[in-house]
């Protein structure tokens, strides 16, 4: 790990620091102040010396020329008693060591001494020489004495001298005792000084140690509050619980660092604000504000985690409304919405209802709605899980039947709802969820607006779809696909006008197949885009045949059906040029059958591929017409040729009045727009007079013809012959219809 000095210790070492450059301050000063010490004893020695040498010299010089100027008379009479009074009265002073008298040769006169012991003695000391030399007075220095020469004159003659020596040692006793006073006195101040400066050193240590303290309260502290605080924002522990610190960091402080905590404790709110926010919109859906598929799975898992074991059951119910899509294209993304909404509405009264305290509620997007249950999980209702969903789920598929009322009319959708047990039926979330999404399908498949629960055989069920989309891929190559046609007859004469091709699969183990099931596995899985291409080519070249096989009579025209994936995929004017080209078949006798559905879906683009189509002369037809809720009013703005009133309005017009009255009206507002209208599934002579009777163009149906193998067809080209007229309908005729 890196060594980081914090704050704190920066400041510590930099005190440390500062603390030692003041030692080392200190250190210098003391040891000026002992070397001015020694300096000041030095020069106060110096001084001493040279004024007590002075003086003494002054006293000495005083003492030797008056006592020079009394020898005079006694060595002149050479009266020893005299001059030994004098020397002696010199030698009385305390500091005097000798006084010595001599003659002009530099011999003893007198010492002071009574029987004057170095009488006659030439002196041979060292100082000697020059202080018999003298002719004035001459003071001269050794270490321990002072000699002080002086001549005695007789008038001008030189009798002799006199040398008084001065013991030094009594003056440097003197000069050692003040040296000794000052020494004692400068070393006091000395001692004071270095007290002063423990006591300075001492302050400057204790000031140092309340500033750090001080520093590390309001100025560390604070800050490192912070880097904690900041730290838990930054592994995201902002709510109670995410296993941060709950201790925000606030201040009163009215300076700049209270400023900085005061901003950090905002910011710090504002984030959690938005996090808070944030979290939200990841979880809800913005639509109903249910919660979402993240959040439900979240919480699916965590149930799960938490039922381990319990012993609990629970129940997943996914929902989904019946051709929602229709809603969407035909009234709008708008009127989408508020469809939604109010079957969320709905779906939550009744889980507030029925599906007890823990139940969860979600939308996946789109249609689907997901619904969690616990089995009797306080729902005052006796019972399991799958007793709780099969309350649950029957009282949403009543609740969801009930009309929607829409921009001020009245829509019927259903919902198909499939519920997966846990544990029975998955023991995983994703196991879990993809079951109820099985059992849904199979909801739907039985017929929409009811539910199912999971079953094992429905897993086969979705393999044998897979099986098929597979199966699919290779079927025309294989030859498994063909064609039928239908006879489409003329109402006015009853003669055969066209035929609408019927795609045909012949499978070898699966036998015949559905349209309404393939169909839908090649709408689905996209093969429908290489599927829908073959079947107009091969339309086209049919139609070609039956004009060949019928020459001199009017041409038949073949009517396609296509698929909406093949009208969005945007080719389709490509397509079916290439298919006109090469067939050579009559751009007029080619009809193009395309679900309202497939149409309104984007009516921009529909209406622009359809223009171009109808430009080369192909007609357009729009099928099923009716099941969808667009009105007449969107052939204004969808080119076509025609309408196929669909066969569940046809297959009750003997029955019920409205869907006469309906037929009846759909005939002439298209009529007044110009558009052909085509009956389909007319199974009864009674519908064909009756549509006949309405002025509807055009019928097909088993009653004027099955759907048949291109052969058959042909075969029935050769003895074509118009209906008979239909009987005119009696009482009889409508009661036996009824039958
Ligand atoms: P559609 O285009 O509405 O076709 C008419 C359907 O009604 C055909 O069903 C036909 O057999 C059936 N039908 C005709 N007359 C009667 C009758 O009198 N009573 C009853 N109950 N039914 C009658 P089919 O052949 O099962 O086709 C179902 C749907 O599959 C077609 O409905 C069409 O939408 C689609 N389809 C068929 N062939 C193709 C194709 O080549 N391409 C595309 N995209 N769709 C196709
Ligand atoms: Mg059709
Ligand atoms: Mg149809």
């Amino acid at each position: 790990m890196k060594l980081r000095p914090g704050l704190h210790a920066q400041f510590l070492l930099m005190m440390g620091g500062g603390l030692l450059v003041v030692a080392a301050l200190i250190a210098l000063l003391l040891h000026r102040q002992g070397t001015m010490q020694d300096e000041v004893e030095h020069i106060s020695r110096v001084a001493m010396s040279e004024m007590a040498g002075d003086s003494l010299q002054r006293r000495g010089e005083g003492t030797v020329v008056q006592l020079a100027d009394s020898l005079a008379n006694p060595m002149y009479y050479f009266d020893l008693d005299a001059i030994g009074a004098l020397v002696k009265a010199a030698l009385r002073q305390s500091d005097t060591r000798y006084v010595l008298v001599f003659d002009a040769n530099g011999e003893i006169l007198h010492d002071g001494t009574d029987e004057i012991r170095g009488y006659g003695r030439p002196m041979t000391d060292p100082l000697a020489y020059e202080a018999i030399k003298a002719r004035r007075i001459h003071t001269q220095f050794n270490d321990e004495l002072m000699d002080v020469a002086m001549p005695v004159m007789i008038g001008s003659e030189r009798v002799g001298g006199v040398r008084v020596g001065y013991d030094l040692g009594a003056i440097q006793a003197t000069r050692e005792g003040a040296i000794g006073d000052l020494r004692t006195r400068l070393d006091d101040l000395g001692r004071r000084n270095v007290t002063w400066l423990a006591v300075f050193g001492a302050g400057l240590l204790l000031l140092g140690l309340g500033v750090s303290w001080l520093v590390r309260r309001s100025l560390v502290q604070p800050i490192r509050a912070l880097a904690d605080a900041a730290r838990e924002i930054e592994l995201g522990q902002l709510e109670p619980g995410d296993g941060g610190d709950r201790r925000l960091p606030s201040s009163a402080r009215a300076d700049e660092l209270g400023d900085l905590v005061r901003a950090f404790g905002r910011m710090r709110d504002s984030v959690v604000r938005h996090d808070r926010d944030i979290r939200r919109m990841a979880y809800t859906d913005a639509l109903t504000g249910l919660a979402n598929r993240l959040a439900f799975r979240e919480a699916l898992d965590q149930h799960l985690l938490c039922l381990h074991g319990a012993g609990r059951e629970l129940a997943l119910l996914f929902a989904d409304i019946d051709d929602f899509k229709r809603i969407n294209d035909t009234l709008g993304h708008d009127v989408g919405d508020e469809v939604l909404l109010q079957f969320a509405q709905r779906i939550r009264r009744v889980v507030d209802r029925l599906g007890g305290g823990e139940a969860m509620l979600a939308r996946f997007g789109g249609d689907e709605f997901v619904i969690l249950v616990e089995s009797d999980a306080g729902t005052g209702h006796e019972g399991d899980a799958r007793a709780v969903a099969t309350r649950l789920a029957e009282a949403l598929v009543t609740a969801l039947g009930a009309p929607l009322s829409l921009q001020g009319r009245q829509v019927f959708l259903g919902t198909s709802i499939g519920i997966s047990l846990f544990p029975d039926d998955a023991s995983s979330a994703t196991a879990l969820m993809k079951n109820g999404d099985i059992a849904m399908y199979q909801a739907k498949v039985a017929g929409k607006n009811c539910y199912r629960f999971y079953s094992r055989a429905m897993d086969q069920a979705v393999e044998r779809r897979v099986h098929m989309e597979q199966e699919l891929r290779g079927a025309w190559a294989r030859g498994e696909l063909s064609l039928a046609y239908q006879p489409i007859h003329r109402l006015s004469d009853g003669r055969l006008v066209g035929a609408e091709a019927l795609l045909r699969w012949q499978h070898p183990e699966l036998g015949q197949v559905a349209p309404s099931v393939f169909i839908d596995v090649a709408e689905q899985s996209g093969l429908i885009e290489t599927i829908g291409p073959r079947v107009l080519h091969a339309a086209c070249r049919d139609a070609v045949h039956w004009q060949r096989a019928r020459p001199g009579e009017p041409p038949l025209f073949v009517s396609v059906n296509v698929s909406p994936r093949q009208l969005r995929s945007g080719d389709l004017p490509q397509v079916v040029a290439t298919s006109l080209a090469d067939s050579g078949l009559d751009p007029q006798h080619l009809h193009v059958e395309l679900t309202e559905t497939a149409v309104i879906g984007d009516e921009i683009l529909a209406g622009k591929l359809l223009s171009r189509l109808r430009e080369t002369g192909v007609k357009v037809w729009l099928d099923d017409f009716g099941t969808g809720f667009s009105g007449l009013s969107h052939l204004r703005r969808v080119p076509v040729d025609g309408v196929k009133i669909d066969r569940s309005f046809v297959a009750d017009i003997l029955r019920d009045p409205d869907d006469l009255a309906l037929t009846t009206a759909i005939i002439a507002m298209a009529h007044s727009l110009g558009i052909t209208v085509v009956a389909e599934g007319v199974e009864k002579e009674g519908q064909y007079g009756l549509l006949r009777e309405r002025g509807c163009d055009q019928a097909q149906g088993y009653w004027l013809g099955q759907p048949m193998a291109l052969e058959a067809f042909m075969a029935q080209l050769r003895d074509d012959r118009p209906l008979p007229e239909p009987a005119p309908r009696t009482v009889l005729d409508k009661m036996l219809d009824r039958g």
